[in-house]
């Protein structure tokens, strides 16, 4: 589903290019579970962002479902980051003035969903987080797991083909990540939804099956998980 060819992205500043990728070249094929991994500064983040059409490459070719998104028109690029994309940030990036229900509901309301499926998959998703007593809480009144859980809801209202977390974990501790790293893990095994993840962390990589690492802007080795 995803087709990277020859991607770089350099910053200039002073007129000296700065680069933080060069030609990064892989395919993500439906259905698969990366883990993006390499130290810090590396370019995991950018990758990602290119990956989720919140950057744009300087150079090289991005086809996500067979579309050229490197040349696509702003609008239809948003159309399609909204049909098939969840975005999770590290940070959760909740919007602090609305409630739970209502960070759920916004991508719904972007894509037009009617009123009583908006709800029904609402209350679905409140559900099987277990945060349905918290519905009507600011992201402020929630711990960070909390948060995150409903970042990755409104990451899945709007029933994407692909979810793409930076460091989903990053600032949880440990029973909570694992809560979330299982939780992955089923999405993607049962109901074919793929997941492309940066991580630090070698245990969260092993609920995936394949990691790709990158160093230098380049891609240093893409190995498969062995399944347990
Ligand atoms: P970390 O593990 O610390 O999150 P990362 O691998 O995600 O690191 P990136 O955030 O992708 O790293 O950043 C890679 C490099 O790109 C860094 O050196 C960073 O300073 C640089 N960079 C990122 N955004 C910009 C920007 N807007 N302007 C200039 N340089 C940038
Ligand atoms: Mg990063």
């Amino acid at each position: 589903m995803i087709e990277l060819k020859n991607i770089e992205k350099y910053y200039s500043s002073k007129g000296i290019k700065h680069y933080v990728l060069r030609h990064v070249t892989t395919t993500i094929k439906q259905g698969e579970f990366v883990s993006i991994m390499g130290p810090s500064g590396a370019g995991k983040s950018t990758l990602l962002n290119i990956l989720g059409m919140l950057e744009e490459p300087t150079y090289g070719t991005y086809e996500f479902l067979g579309e050229d998104v490197t040349t696509l028109k702003e609008r239809k690029r948003i159309e399609l980051y909204r049909n098939h994309i969840g975005f999770v940030f590290q940070a959760y990036h909740l919007i602090d003035e609305m409630t739970v229900y209502e960070n759920i509901e916004a991508p719904l309301l972007y894509k037009k969903v009617a009123g009583a499926e908006r709800a029904s998959r609402i209350a679905d998703l409140l559900d099987r987080f277990n945060i349905v007593a918290k519905k009507d809480l600011f992201p402020n009144q929630l711990s960070g797991g909390q948060q995150q859980l409903v970042g990755i809801a409104r990451a899945l209202a709007a029933q994407p083909s692909i979810i793409l977390a930076d460091e989903p974990t990053g600032n949880l501790q440990s029973a909570q990540a694992e809560q979330i790293m299982e939780l992955f893990k089923k999405l993607n095994v049962e109901e074919g939804i793929t997941i492309v993840q940066v991580t630090h962390s070698e245990k969260n990589a092993q609920y995936g099956s394949r990691i790709l690492n990158i160093a230098d802007g380049v891609v240093k080795d893409d190995i498969t998980v062995a399944s347990v």
